[in-house]
């Protein structure tokens, strides 16, 4: 029997306030075709952030169903809010041939790496400590608890690099999101 031809599933993960967000945005400047999976969140939106876009907004009821319908990929509660990866559209897209990018947490990374072990795990550090202790205080949204909070859960994932196939460390968006294009085999 042929063996199944599917493009791989890449995941990029790393801790909150490394810029996943800000690479992903700017390759999909780039490369607006890359298609992104949009996860459902019971965090509350940020200015700007819009239902369907960055994210898909629910409350608690609607993310219990979600579970319980079998509807996530993987999901995890990260500082205090529950983050899941819809899995219809993600099968869909790799069932199609294209290929996926996920943006998730660490636990996350490691569900997805059990539930579908040919994925690729891109792990994105940053350049030094200091930079993401700058990063996540001048982002500005978020209160200082939470900033503590966020930077504590840090520390530990930033020790989680040696379980990635990839490190990309994020010195440049522009060249961190060629590379990620590159592992993906899009350019
Ligand atoms: P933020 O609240 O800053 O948007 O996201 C917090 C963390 O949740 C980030 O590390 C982000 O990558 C992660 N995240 C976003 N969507 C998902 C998801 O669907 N699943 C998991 N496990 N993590 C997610």
């Amino acid at each position: 029997m042929a063996a199944e031809v599917r493009p791989r599933l890449t995941v990029l993960s790393g801790p909150s306030g490394v810029g996943k967000s800000t690479v992903v945005a700017h390759m999909r400047k780039v490369h607006p075709e890359v298609w992104l999976s949009v996860s459902a969140t019971t965090r509350k939106p940020r200015p700007g952030e819009r239902h369907g876009v960055q994210y898909f907004f629910v409350n608690d009821d609607e993310f219990d169903k979600l579970i319980a319908n079998g509807e996530l990929l993987e999901w995890a509660e990260f500082a205090g809010n529950r983050y899941g990866t819809p899995r219809g559209a993600v099968l869909e897209r790799l069932d199609n041939g294209e290929p996926v990018l996920l943006e998730i947490d660490l636990q996350g990374a490691r569900l997805v790496r059990e539930s579908m072990p040919d994925a690729q795990l891109v792990f994105l550090a940053p350049p030094s400590w200091d930079e993401l202790v700058r990063r996540l205080t001048g982002r500005g949204t978020e209160s200082p608890e939470v900033i503590e909070r966020r930077l504590d859960t840090a520390k530990v994932e930033l020790a989680a690099e040696s379980e990635f196939d990839t490190t990309l460390v994020n010195t440049s968006v522009e060249d961190v999101a060629r590379e990620l294009l590159a592992l993906m085999a899009v350019v």
